[in-house]
């Protein structure tokens, strides 16, 4: 059966190197690295997520700035607030939050952003240097899955890559690092025809589609890596509160055939904030340097 990739246990690894990159960045700049958090409404999914990101960046001794805004904030009054935000010399990364309620435009909040400061790595201009192997931020998630990738497949030389999904969260970003790793890559999505035929090529498969257990076992190459980055919760049972969160793989079925494998919860999800530290020590180093050369 499959090696199960513990996501939490390298998390919890990666949280201590930026913990000790801070505390080095802090010596060398006399200032604590500082992420920005913006969060517009009460979504009770992302008031959870806020909390961890908040908690987790002063447990590696970095500066948490919080800004909870009301769920009638207007468009010219967050685009304000990022633009201070982007003139702050204390903060060093952006992080706004998705979903915004429906009357605010994401796509002009993300482009408001410094692109040195953007530390989900969703501006086009962060985007663009993905596409083009240049240095920049890069989103977090597609990092986290990538970082679990390696422990299982250290070398993704002519390896076949098989991604499942192509958000700009996602599934775009993580098919650029995999061609960057060298491997072959093909990106599946909702037209894909055969879809378990092009499964069952995957060296790695990756599974972002957002879609219960959608991969069964038989979808999958014997020895394959598999990472499922979905999280979806299930109707819950008869008497249950709350429903099962579940992966876009059918995990038990997965066990049987794939080589190495991450659990949902417990692989990418922990990842993602860990790396959005990483990508904020990051962009501290970084303006710190350009200031040092100025
Ligand atoms: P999305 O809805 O933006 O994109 C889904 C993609 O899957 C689309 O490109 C679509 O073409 C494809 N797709 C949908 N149904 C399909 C089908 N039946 N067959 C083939 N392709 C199909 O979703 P997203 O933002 O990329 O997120 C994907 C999943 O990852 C979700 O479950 C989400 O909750 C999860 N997620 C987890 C993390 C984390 O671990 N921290 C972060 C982001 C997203």
């Amino acid at each position: 059966t499959a090696a199960i990739i513990d996501g939490k246990a390298v998390a919890a690894e990666l949280r201590g190197e930026v913990a000790r990159g801070a505390a080095d960045f802090a010596g060398r700049a006399e200032r604590k690295a500082g992420l920005a958090v913006v969060l517009v409404g009460r979504d009770p999914a992302s008031e959870v997520y806020v909390g961890s990101k908040v908690r987790m960046t002063r447990d590696v001794g970095m500066e948490s700035f919080e800004h909870r805004l009301p769920a009638e904030t207007t468009q010219a009054d967050l685009l304000a607030l990022i633009r201070r935000l982007n003139e702050d010399p204390a903060v060093d990364g952006i992080l706004v939050q998705l979903p915004l309620p429906r009357h605010l435009d994401a796509g002009s909040v993300i482009l408001s952003i410094d692109p040195a400061k953007d530390v989900d790595g969703l501006h086009p201009e962060n985007a663009g240097r993905l596409a083009n192997g240049l240095p920049g931020l890069a989103p977090c998630t597609p990092l986290g899955a990538m970082l679990l990738v390696a422990r299982a497949v250290p070398n993704l030389s002519g390896l076949e890559a098989v991604v499942l999904g192509r958000s700009a969260l996602v599934g775009k970003p993580v098919a650029q690092m995999l061609l960057s790793a060298n491997a072959t890559v093909v990106v599946a999505h909702s037209h894909t025809r055969a879809l378990p035929d092009v499964c069952r090529r995957a060296d790695v498969l990756i599974a972002a589609v957002g879609r219960p257990e959608l991969v069964r076992g038989d979808w999958i190459k014997p020895g394959a890596t598999v990472i499922d980055v979905g999280i979806n919760r299930l109707a819950p049972e008869p008497g249950a509160a709350k429903g099962r969160l579940v992966g876009d793989v059918a995990f038990g079925e997965a066990c049987a055939v794939a080589g190495a494998i991450t659990p949902v919860p417990g692989g990418v999800g922990p990842m993602t904030i860990a790396c959005l530290l990483r990508n904020t020590l990051d962009a501290a180093r970084r303006r710190l340097s350009i200031a040092g050369e100025g």
